[in-house]
């Protein structure tokens, strides 16, 4: 082990013998008292030193004996502490990638405030390299969530979608200009490949040959860790249809939802199938609570006009698909991200993001509302509104 203070949280003494590491109150530690001779100590963590020649240059600087090991116990466990060399084989063959770990380098470093073992970050960064995830669409939204899950890490990012790409499908980072014409899910795929970390920095096109698109896409889904369903249509964000995630349900894979409909984003539910509220779920409390939901709602189907290009502003999508990505990485890394059983909402022009549960429903035949067994899930919010969401 090679101990380093983790370098993403930034360094401040409150007064001579307290530290405080980080300056973001959701990881900020303050560690105190630190005598003068530890404060100076401490720079010499900086993961260019095994603990053996730590040891040596404590003994150096009149340390007592044991003082480094209590030291680095102490630091440790206020999660501060990183390993500049440990990690297991995965990261080991991370870091030998050089090209692709220095795309990652805020990425991992991002990591190491939110985990507190030692090489944990790094553990989970390269953890992503063997994940597979899914993405259901691939307009403004659903384009640029696959291309952020390919540029955070993400080893197979596969999309689905129909038809071609539009003009109004173009958005930065997601759909480019020059597919408009092209097979959605192909494009898309592109996109993903063109910002994947591993892909050489400066590729020469005219050597390349034609580029060869996987048609089968996604094959089982039992494969994927997560599949992103981010609709093109409205109607299929505000009320996504339960049949469209039937056999994510079946298969019991994790799936989360997004997208905009008129001039509402929408990041969530993060279902766990069996465990939290479904898009079933949200049907049947919708209705519980709004008899007339069914009847507007096959309005709204029948009523679907035709090829009219939707309401979709590309501040507000590239927000969504953000918010969404950084959602599913949470949950591809190990977390539980806020979306697990609740959607968040942001509405133009406010844009201030709110969550509203999905509960399970116990005639759900996901299971979720079944007599307890429903995982329990807060998202920090009163009792819901019982007004038409
Ligand atoms: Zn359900």
């Amino acid at each position: 082990m090679h101990p380093i203070l983790k370098p993403a949280l930034r360094r401040g003494w409150r007064d001579l013998n307290t530290v405080q590491f980080g300056m973001t109150p959701a990881h900020a530690v303050v560690l105190g008292p630190v005598d003068t001779a530890t404060g100076s100590f401490l720079t010499l963590l900086d993961g260019t030193r095994g603990v053996p020649l730590l040891r040596e240059e404590a003994r150096r600087m009149d340390l007592p004996d044991g003082h480094v090991d209590a030291l680095l116990d102490r630091l440790c466990d206020a999660g501060l502490l990183d390993d500049a060399t440990g990690g297991g084989p995965a990261v080991e063959a991370l870091r030998r990638q050089r090209g692709v770990h220095d795309r990652l380098r805020p990425d991992h470093a991002a990591l190491t405030v939110t985990t507190a073992d030692p090489a944990e970050g790094a553990r989970r960064l390269a953890a992503r390299r063997s994940s597979r995830v899914q993405v259901r669409g691939a307009g403004r939204v659903g384009a640029l969530v696959a291309s952020v899950l390919s540029a955070a890490g993400v080893g197979q990012v596969d999309v689905r979608d129909g038809g071609r790409v539009e003009p109004w499908d173009v958005a930065p980072g997601g759909q480019p200009v020059e597919a408009v014409g092209e097979r959605r899910d192909a494009a898309a795929r592109r996109a993903v490949r063109s910002v994947a970390p591993d892909r050489p920095p400066a590729p020469d096109r005219r050597r390349s040959g034609p580029a060869v698109e996987r048609e089968d896409g996604a094959g089982e889904p039992r494969v994927f860790s997560l599949v992103v369903i981010a609709p093109r249509d409205g109607l299929s964000v505000h009320s996504p249809d339960p049949a469209s995630a039937e056999d994510l349900v079946a298969a019991g894979i994790p799936h989360l939802y997004a997208g905009v409909a008129e001039a509402t984003g929408t990041v969530g539910p993060l279902v766990l199938p069996g465990g939290t509220g479904c898009a079933q779920c949200l049907l049947l409390d919708r209705t519980d609570r709004d008899p007339t939901w069914p009847r507007l709602l096959a309005q709204w189907r029948s009523g679907r006009a035709g090829r009219q290009v939707q309401a979709c502003d590309v501040g507000l999508a590239t927000a969504v698909a953000g918010l969404a990505a950084a959602h599913g990485l949470a949950f591809l890394d190990g977390e539980l991200p806020s979306s697990t059983g609740a959607r968040w909402e942001a509405s133009a022009p406010g844009l201030d993001w709110h969550a509203r549960p999905v509960w399970p429903h116990p005639e759900c035949p996901c299971g979720a509302g079944e007599g307890g067994n429903g995982q329990e899930v807060s998202v920090g919010e009163g009792p819901h509104d019982t007004m038409a969401e």
